[in-house]
């Protein structure tokens, strides 16, 4: 919003400054047309004066006559003067001028005496006093010799056709307008203090060298800059500049941009709702995402993440990953604890899972019944067949073990050649009558390449008051000592 409202002030700032000088230019051109057209006026009544007096610049009464005519006729004219080729006055109306009988020397009249030709003077001291310019047309006889000069006088302070033509439109939203003669002096200004002094010199030469109309950039002598367009008058050679402050151009700018900053600012409102909205529902499962995985890597936690509606492409994909990712770690987590509480020989629970399940049972006040067994004379089979020969013999032990045991009872390997059999919810009765079949079972089968093999058991049960669940196993393990002490291959049960 802010760009394009930056965006709108500057290309309505530079329209507003281009549409002011193009006005003003126009302006000034019609102004300038306006001037002409009076100019070419001036020369028609004074030229039809001249062709009537042609032949008869002795003839006094018709000099009175015309000359009175043209003042009548053209409320501009100041003072109508006729001047032969030599420059003598011939007539000056009114007569109180005092010029009659004189040898002009005025800049006009020299100038058009020379020229002998339709001329506009530049703005000069009369005689008279005041400020003139003079509009002259030259007088010849039917054969075309030049006999002088008909001219009239415009005393440039005073109002007329050129002060209407150009103060139009004086002080209209800032403008002026003014005019100037070729030599730069000013013949008509909205301030009167300024007529007849001379405008700047680079205005004049800048206009010089432009062609009839054109822009200009000027500043005035407070250091205003001003827009302003120039015309030149072409039967006179004088500029019309009609110029105006910047300031005053620009001050249509900022209601523009206020109105445009209020009719934007519904839309941007909506448009940062909007975002804000938009934001919020992309960011969302992200951060419900987020929530889970920072969260305990639980089965409930994996559940609320699977649950986060993810409804754009790139949070599925994270979802899945994520999800794929914490199921490979449980898996990981769960194998090594497989690991972690297994006997790698025997595929048998190890001594930290007897550890646990002891605890556990403890935790839960959970009777239960435990056999300890010693393979006896194991290091002869070791010695005799060889390390490999026992390891079978262990695993052939651990098959048979849990081949006697039924589902809820746990068999480990609680060291070398030491087995524990944990039995719950079972009484000693039942347990004895458990390990009397392992033993036979043992006794009766042939481990491969080793022959028969025979075990020593010990058992006791939990709960008995006194006494810890590890107490229990040292006693069942106690009990099995005492059975090998008494010759092996038999069973003692606790008796508490
Ligand atoms: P007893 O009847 O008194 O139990 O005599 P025994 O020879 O079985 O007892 P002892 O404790 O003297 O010997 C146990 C042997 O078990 C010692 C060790 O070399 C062997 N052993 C322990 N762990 C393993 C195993 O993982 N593999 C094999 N092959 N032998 C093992
Ligand atoms: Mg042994
Ligand atoms: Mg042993």
């Amino acid at each position: 919003m802010l760009i394009s409202l930056f965006v709108a002030w500057q290309v309505q700032r530079q329209a507003l400054l281009e549409n002011a000088q193009e006005s003003s230019r126009a302006y000034a051109l019609k102004v300038a047309s306006g001037v002409d057209d009076f100019i070419y006026g001036a020369h028609r009544r004074l030229g039809y004066s001249a062709a009537l007096i042609g032949d008869a610049l002795t003839d006094d009464r018709l000099l009175t006559e015309e000359s009175h005519r043209l003042l009548d006729q053209d409320a501009s004219f100041g003072a109508v003067i006729i001047i032969n080729a030599a420059g003598k006055i011939l007539k000056a109306t009114p007569e109180r001028l005092g010029l009659l009988g004189r040898v002009t020397h005025a800049d006009g009249s020299e100038e058009a005496l020379r020229e002998q030709r339709p001329m506009v003077s530049n703005v000069f001291e009369a005689t008279s006093g005041g400020q003139v310019v003079f509009i002259t047309m030259p007088v010849r006889d039917k054969g075309g010799q030049y006999r002088g000069l008909i001219g009239g006088a415009i005393n440039v302070r005073k109002q007329g056709t050129l002060h209407t033509l150009a103060s139009d439109h004086f002080n209209r939203d800032g403008t002026r307008t003014y005019i100037v003669d070729r030599v730069g002096r000013i013949i008509h200004h909205p301030d009167p203090a300024r007529v007849g002094t001379l405008v700047d010199k680079a205005l004049m030469y800048y206009c010089a060298r432009s062609e009839s109309s054109g822009p200009l950039l000027l500043q005035t002598s407070e250091g205003d800059s001003v827009i302003a367009g120039f015309a030149r008058v072409p039967l006179s050679g004088w500029l019309v500049v009609s110029e105006r402050t910047r300031a005053s151009t620009l001050v249509a700018l900022e209601p523009l941009i206020r109105k445009m900053f209020l009719s934007i600012l519904p839309f941007a409102i909506a448009i940062v709702v909007a975002i804000w909205w938009l934001a919020h529902l992309i960011s969302r499962p992200l951060r419900l995402l987020a929530r889970g995985v920072a969260g305990p890597d639980t089965r409930e936690n994996i559940e609320r993440i699977r649950g986060v509606l993810t409804w754009y492409r790139e949070a599925f994909s994270i979802k899945q990953e994520l999800l794929k990712g914490m199921g490979t770690m449980q898996d990981t987590i769960r194998r090594l604890n497989t690991q972690a509480h297994t006997d790698p020989l025997t595929g048998l629970a190890n001594r930290r899972a007897k550890r646990e399940a002891l605890r556990k049972m403890e935790a839960a006040g959970q009777p239960f019944a435990v056999v300890v067994l010693d393979i006896d004379h194991f290091k002869a089979i070791n010695d005799t067949w060889g390390h490999e020969a026992g390891d079978a013999t262990l695993c052939h032990l651990a098959r048979l073990l849990e081949a006697c045991s039924r589902e809820g009872d746990i068999v480990c390997r609680i060291g070398g050649e030491e087995f524990m059999l944990l039995l719950p919810a079972t009484p000693l009765v039942e347990a004895a009558k458990v390990g009397e079949r392992v033993r036979k079972r043992v006794a009766g089968s042939a481990v491969n390449g080793v022959g028969t093999i025979t075990v020593s058991l010990g058992i006791a049960g939990w709960p008995v008051s006194g006494r810890k669940p590890a107490d229990v196993v040292k006693q069942a393990d106690r009990l099995m000592y005492r059975a090998k002490q008494a010759g092996r291959n038999r069973l003692y049960v606790d008796t508490p």
